[in-house]
């Protein structure tokens, strides 16, 4: 199929790395599964294939984790100086810039995701974020302690790499969630096996090529297309595993954390969330609107901590309701590479089935459709942006994580901020919230009220390679990027000499 054809903008490069099955990455090798399985990756925008990738299951896992283990115990990358590891991470961030355009349309094809977007934020961050945790691999140290027991020591920590990582990450940001989990993992030393999600698997192939472009040792990353419930699982089982990070939906996540204890391997999360919106009567309308639309229409909802409860105060909540729905009813749904494009299509038939279940059970159980509620028709999986109102904080819609473009909007009566944060704080998730005030006071006093790893004020989904993300409650275990990502990767150890 010509895929140019279907979208008129798939540069070159792109076209190419589609044009052929692609495999496995294993001990910096491209190979086939063992089984000699493939499976095929599709176009969200029309349903049809784009390629096939090999899959890889238990056996392949088997490899890439003595793979990973040698570079660890014994290999190139065990014997590596910390300034050589940052200077690998450092080409291979350059070596993504320089292909960014060509990484920007393979999400913008995989995933479905506007390819601007691609560009102006999936690629570039994924940039900076290797070359941040280039900056960490010679700051990571220890340090000397003075001991109170009787006699004479020398006493010291060491910080050293946890070993071998299995990562298993999800389909919304693939290159993103790739990058959040290599670059600190590889910035510590530690090796890794890499799952990307099913739906996703492109951009984690490219970047493996890049890896091997900039020189890194044989086996310090594995990159394995395939699916949760068995190369993920195999990961998650693995005894040769030292630590397992993921991210995705709550439920895998306990699966992730049951799995780990087989062998007690470290474990760290990052699951969904229910982010509410917070408005009080004094918030600036101008900015309130637009933001609280790009809180959850961004990445068609398909965002962690996307703000997916809006929880506005009754004096303003008609007027902010009204203008998100109007914002809504504006934006222009496409095909990810359509440079027009504002919402596109979601990622997969399943999500998309998985999102409309929830409006329809919105409707069912009494809630109305402000605007959108409906889908394209054609072949992609288009859901048009939607906002419910009218609805009830046990309803199924205001409970779970929709993952889509589904924003739900609550009126709260209090002026009390204990009980507001009360009321935004029910719900088993805990990822993050946003508070739009003109008072400080209101904002700093529900920044702290607000139990969640995140919290935004007068703004939602501003992120930034230097602040710790992730959960609380059902959300996580961990924090995502920053320093504090680091004490993912890291072991403590306490030396002591008599003297
Ligand atoms: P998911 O199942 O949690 O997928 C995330 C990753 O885990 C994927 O790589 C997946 O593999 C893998 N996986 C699945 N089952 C596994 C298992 N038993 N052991 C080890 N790994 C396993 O998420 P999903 O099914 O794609 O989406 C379902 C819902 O999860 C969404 O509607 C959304 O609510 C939530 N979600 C949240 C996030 C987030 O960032 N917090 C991201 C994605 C989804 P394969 O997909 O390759 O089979
Ligand atoms: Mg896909």
């Amino acid at each position: 199929m010509d895929i140019s054809v279907a979208h008129g903008k798939l540069g070159t490069a792109a076209a190419d790395f589609t044009s052929k099955p692609r495999r496995l990455l294993i001990d910096n090798e491209w190979v086939d599964a063992q089984s000699g399985k493939r499976f095929a990756v599709l176009d969200p925008a029309t349903g049809q294939q784009i390629t096939e990738v090999a899959e890889a299951d238990a056996a392949d896992v088997d490899l890439a984790v003595a793979a990973a283990r040698r570079a660890f115990e014994d290999g190139a990358w065990a014997r590596m100086k910390p300034t050589e590891r940052a200077k690998l991470l450092w080409r291979l961030s350059d070596l993504m810039e320089a292909h960014a355009d060509e990484l920007a349309e393979l999400e913008s094809l995989d995933n479905g995701k506007p390819v601007t977007v691609a560009r102006a934020a999936d690629v570039p961050f994924a940039v900076e974020t290797f070359r941040y945790m280039a900056g960490w691999t010679t700051k990571v140290h220890g340090k000397a302690i003075n001991i109170s027991m009787p006699g004479d020591y020398h006493s010291y920590i060491l910080r050293e790499p946890v070993g071998v990582v299995g990562q298993i990450i999800p389909w919304n940001f693939p290159l993103l969630m790739a990058a959040w989990k290599l670059a600190p993992a590889l910035a510590t030393g530690c090796t890794v096996v890499l799952k990307p999600a099913e739906q996703t698997p492109l951009t984690a192939l490219r970047l493996g090529e890049l890896i091997l472009q900039a020189g890194f040792p044989k086996g310090a990353v594995n990159i394995l297309p395939g699916f949760g419930e068995t190369a993920g699982a195999a990961i998650a089982n693995h005894p040769d595993v030292d630590k397992v990070a993921f991210t995705g939906s709550t439920e895998v996540g306990k699966l992730i954390a049951r799995a780990a204890t087989g062998n007690l391997k470290k474990v760290t999360l990052e699951l969904g969330g229910k982010s509410p919106v917070i408005v009080f009567p004094d918030a600036d309308m101008e900015r309130v609107i637009p933001g609280a639309a790009s809180a959850i229409f961004f990445n068609q909802g398909q965002t962690c901590c996307a703000g997916s409860r809006l929880f506005a105060h009754r004096s303003v909540f008609d007027r902010v309701v009204e203008g998100v729905a109007e914002a809504a009813s504006r934006l222009k749904v496409g095909p990810g590479l359509d440079p027009s494009t504002e919402i596109g299509p979601l990622v997969s038939d399943e999500q998309f089935g998985r999102v409309r279940g929830y409006i329809d059970s919105g409707r069912a159980e009494g809630a109305r459709v402000a605007t959108g509620g409906g889908t394209l028709g054609g072949a992609g999986y288009f859901v048009q942006p939607t906002v419910l109102i009218d609805v009830k904080p046990e309803m199924k819609v205001v409970r779970e994580e929709i993952f889509g473009p589904v924003l739900v909007a609550e009126r709260y009566d209090d002026d009390d901020l204990d009980r507001i944060a009360k009321e935004a704080n029910d719900t088993m998730y805990g990822l993050a919230g946003s508070v739009w005030t003109r008072d400080l006071g209101t904002a700093h006093k529900m920044a702290r009220r607000i139990r969640a790893g995140t919290v935004w004020i007068n703004c939602h989904n501003v992120f930034d390679v230097s602040q710790p993300f992730g959960g609380y409650k059902q959300s996580g275990w961990g924090r995502e990027l920053g320093e504090e990502v680091l004490h993912n990767y890291l072991e403590t150890k306490a030396v002591t000499a008599a003297l």
